[in-house]
């Protein structure tokens, strides 16, 4: 495994910065010539550290740490989402942003990667210490920020609303109406129309694929899904209208199975109540280890880093693995999966379905003409659909996994992109 050679990376192996640079480093023997310009993609282009304080409800000053990463912009502005989480590091960031750099490229958006976050747990925060804490830190990272430079997004715990502030703080510091400054938007600020199921419709996507190619099918299928936030829910709602069950659901509130298939439309308009799917009556509670037990064809952690363990890995009963969240699985874990003979739709190409459609987002923003719906969800599924076949081909072409792939395929284009416009000054 590669060692990062950058001072402010401390070695932490199952770390998702050092479980980034080792798949960079599968990939190399299929770069040919660009592979002399792989250093780029093993540290960040930039890096911010910024400080956050807010003033508490209560009168106190509370501090927070604020991350604003832009990994590669070799082939456009910085692109990727902003995510709100008590274990949030930089180095968390880091990789967050190259994997960002490497989806971008993979389906062929004209973006770098980017990403940020504040270590914070919002759950503490009332709604006005949250909208001062977006606030203040969308004035810190306001110098790296941009509709033309880098433009966040939602991602684990940030949402629409959390959108509009940043979009509004970056509005009245440059004296502008500055909708394309971020995605993820509410509608009428310039949002897109399916943005808030794209990641999950993409998962969902790509999964048809994969299941076609290996003859799986989705009427009847098991579904297994760990984390049932934006992604997850999505994802989870379009395999049951496809005719899978939905067996095992997990997240932070607890974990709920049922052999015959958990009733979405029950489940749905209890998550508020509940504050996930743990309360929910129409299934019978486990213990969250044994969610990886649960006998299922199709698996999709999309939660957060690190989950798929090498144990866990060796446990699993599915044949499809889709990587809804970002890095769920560990290299080690990788490989006992694919000696298992078991598909995985890395995260990369999988969970892409949201960055398309901020970028149709962000296309409409720029030319303020709003598409419809089905034209957004066309588009997405066509994109997704093409970019997966590439990577498909390219895994068949060199007998590697899809993820080696992905990363073939994404690494040639930043690369290109990085010896085209060659090193500055
Ligand atoms: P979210 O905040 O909407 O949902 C996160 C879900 O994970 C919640 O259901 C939460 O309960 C669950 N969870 C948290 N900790 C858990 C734990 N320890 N065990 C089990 N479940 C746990 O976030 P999201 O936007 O759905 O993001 C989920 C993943 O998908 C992240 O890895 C994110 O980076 C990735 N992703 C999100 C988007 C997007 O558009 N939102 C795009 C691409 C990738």
């Amino acid at each position: 495994m590669s060692e990062s050679s950058l001072s402010y990376v401390t070695h932490h192996a199952d770390g998702p910065w050092q479980t980034y640079l080792s798949q960079v480093d599968r990939v190399v023997p299929y770069l040919g010539h660009l592979a002399r310009w792989v250093e780029t993609l093993k540290r960040p282009k930039r890096a911010l550290i910024v400080d956050v304080p807010i003033e508490l409800d209560d009168g106190r000053v509370a501090h927070f740490e604020g991350f604003r990463v832009q990994h590669n912009m070799s082939r456009g502005p910085g692109k990727g989402g902003v995510r709100y989480h008590p274990n949030v590091t930089l180095e968390e960031v880091m990789a967050l942003a190259a994997w960002m750099s490497i989806k971008n490229a993979a389906v062929n958006l004209p973006y770098g990667g980017a990403k940020g976050g504040i270590r914070v747990d919002p759950k503490l925060l009332s709604i006005k210490e949250l909208e001062r804490m977006t606030r203040r830190y969308t004035s810190e990272i306001g110098i790296i920020i941009g509709p033309h430079q880098d433009i966040p997004a939602p991602d684990v715990n940030t949402n629409p609303q959390i959108m509009a502030w940043m979009m509004d703080t970056y509005s009245m510091n440059t004296g502008t109406t500055a909708t394309g400054v971020v995605t993820g938007k509410p509608i009428h600020l310039g949002g897109s129309l399916g943005r808030v199921k794209a990641t999950g419709r993409g998962v969902f996507v790509t999964g048809r694929e994969a299941a076609r190619r290996i003859n799986l099918d989705l009427d009847g299928a098991r579904v297994a899904v760990q984390g049932f936030g934006n992604v997850g829910a999505a994802a989870a709602e379009l395999f049951a209208q496809a005719g899978a069950k939905i067996v095992a659901i997990q997240d932070h509130t607890g974990t709920i199975v049922n052999e015959r298939g958990i009733d979405m439309a029950e489940l749905m308009p209890t998550l508020t109540q509940y504050g996930g799917v743990g309360g929910f009556k129409g299934a019978d509670k486990a213990d969250d280890e044994a969610f990886w037990d649960v006998k299922c064809d199709i698996l999709i952690p999309a939660a957060l880093e690190g989950q798929v363990t090498v144990e866990r890995a060796k446990r699993t009963t599915a044949k499809l693995v889709l990587e809804g969240a970002n890095g769920p699985t560990l290299p080690a874990a990788d490989d006992i999966l694919a000696d298992r003979g078991i598909l995985v739709v890395p995260d990369v190409i999988c969970n892409a379905g949201g960055v398309t459609v901020s970028y149709f987002e962000w296309v409409q923003d720029f030319s303020s003409f709003f598409w419809t719906e089905d034209e957004i969800n066309l588009r997405l599924d066509k994109i997704m659909v093409g970019a997966l076949k590439r990577i498909w081909d390219t895994a068949d072409k060199h007998q590697i996994t899809l993820r080696t792939a992905t990363f073939a395929v994404a690494c040639e284009r930043i690369l290109t992109a990085r010896e085209e416009r060659g090193l500055y000054p």
